[in-house]
């Protein structure tokens, strides 16, 4: 089977790259194995908070340049600051045409609510999830009972602590019992699927209107919303107050939509969508890559003038650790990695921990490279790469979007392109 360009991995850096490779005409696959961290994901994506050394970041540009003259291995000090921010853009647009409604801009991040109830900086949030609330509101943190993967009475107890005036409640929705039943199955997403369903809203509305007569604003879990806004924006409509979306432990709705969106892009698009396959092995000759082999396609590869790397860290196997070693999973890329052992770890389990920085070194076009030899039709995006700490630094969504889209650039820019 012969692409312009296979992509291995079909998270957020796969598929933007692969949508955007889509628009410029080529003829492109996604092999992907399982499900991607953003069904794990609060679907806010954050873009770049804080430096290596803990300062925290005023702007894009001064952080890109700031990383660049403390000679870091990020790849943004890579790509430097006018690409990062071009690409940054990009993918604002891309996002949104693949109908993902979010709040937020390269040039003004905002502070979302967490489901801790702090707040904590980001680039893009869903325009569901409040954000920093002015001190005079009273807000009503609306949990459901049984639910356990969301606890109001800790995220009020946390906002008052911020001088919020907060304070926890609980519905009970009788449509759930069915769920109820298996704590196990009891989780935002299957309660999504129920909540969704237009027969079902008017007990969530029912349960939630003497609350919003009491308050000025509520914040609900995202319990619903599977695909879109649709009982979002009826609830606005018809209830007396605003109300907001808190994300909750995984399994995440607001993730799972915006895997669902992208997917979708991809596929209308032409894309060739493989999922539950995975690479399990290349042929490389005199510094490219030939063939890719698949488990499903045993002995038939998979051909293409480009392939774009996009399995994710240890989470989703692209990295895999062992007692002395980290590897990269597919080509055995040269990895970014601490020597010792011991030297990976901090005992502090909420210090920037070394591993998280641990991945694929490239070059300065993103190809990653073997024995210090550069691949030269092989482009590495997203959490595989090394040389970033995603949530110390808080840049996990953006290094994804940003090397996603850079690498399209560049494949189109090989004559990749059509
Ligand atoms: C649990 C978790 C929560 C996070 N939350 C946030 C957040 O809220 N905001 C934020 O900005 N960042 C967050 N991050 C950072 C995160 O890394 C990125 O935001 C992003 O979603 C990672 O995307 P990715 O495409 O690089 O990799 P992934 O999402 O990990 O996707 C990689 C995909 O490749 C597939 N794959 C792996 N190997 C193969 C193979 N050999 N063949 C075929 N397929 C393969 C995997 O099955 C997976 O589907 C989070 C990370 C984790 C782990």
């Amino acid at each position: 089977m012969k692409f312009d360009t296979v992509i291995i991995g079909g998270g957020l850096a796969g598929l933007l790259c692969g949508i955007r490779l889509l628009e410029q005409g080529q003829r492109c696959a996604i092999v992907s194995r399982g499900q991607s961290a953003l069904s794990f994901s609060s679907g806010s994506l954050d873009l770049l908070s804080h430096l290596p050394n803990g300062e925290a970041v005023a702007d894009i540009k001064t952080g890109v340049e700031a990383l660049q003259s403390m000679h870091s291995p990020h790849p943004y000090a890579l790509l430097g600051a006018r690409r990062v921010r071009e690409n940054a853009i990009l993918a604002q647009t891309l996002l949104a045409d693949c109908g993902l409604h979010l709040q937020g801009d390269v040039d003004s991040d905002h502070q979302r609510v967490t489901p801790l109830g702090t707040f904590r900086r980001a680039w893009l949030s869903p325009t569901e999830i409040p954000l920093k609330p002015a001190t005079n509101l009273s807000i009503g943190v609306v949990g459901i009972s049984g639910f356990l993967d969301f606890q109001p009475p800790l995220a009020a107890a946390s906002l008052r602590k911020r001088g919020i005036n907060a304070s926890a409640e609980e519905i009970d929705l009788p449509v759930l019992d069915k769920l109820r039943d298996n704590p196990s199955e009891f989780r935002a997403v299957n309660i999504a699927r129920l909540l969704d369903k237009p027969e079902n809203f008017s007990e969530l509305y029912r349960a939630l209107l003497p609350l919003s007569r009491s308050y000025d604003t509520l914040y609900v879990p995202a319990c619903f919303g599977l695909a879109d806004s649709a009982v979002f924006n009826q609830l606005n409509q018809q209830l007396s107050c605003p109300i907001f979306l808190l994300p909750t432990l995984p399994p995440s709705v607001p993730g799972a939509r915006m895997q669902h969106l992208l997917q979708q892009r991809f596929s209308r698009s032409g894309g060739v969508w493989m999922p539950g396959d995975e690479v399990t092995g290349a042929d490389i000759e005199q510094h490219r890559v030939t063939k890719l082999w698949t488990r499903k396609h045993e002995d038939i590869p998979l051909t293409a003038d480009n392939v774009v790397l996009a399995s994710g860290s240890f989470f989703s196997n692209g990295l895999i650790a062992d007692r002395t070693r980290v590897r990269e999973a597919v080509f055995a890329l040269d990895v970014l990695y601490g020597e010792k052992r011991e030297s990976w770890y901090r005992d502090d389990v909420f210090d920037a921990q070394p591993w998280q920085q641990f991945g694929v070194i490239t070059d300065e076009r993103l190809r990653g490279k073997r024995g210090g030899e550069t691949i030269q039709n092989l482009y590495v995006i997203g959490s595989v790469l090394g040389g970033f700490d995603a949530v110390a630094q808080g840049c996990g969504g953006g290094v994804c979007a940003v090397t996603a889209l850079a690498a399209a650039e560049e494949i189109a820019a090989s004559g990749g392109g059509k």
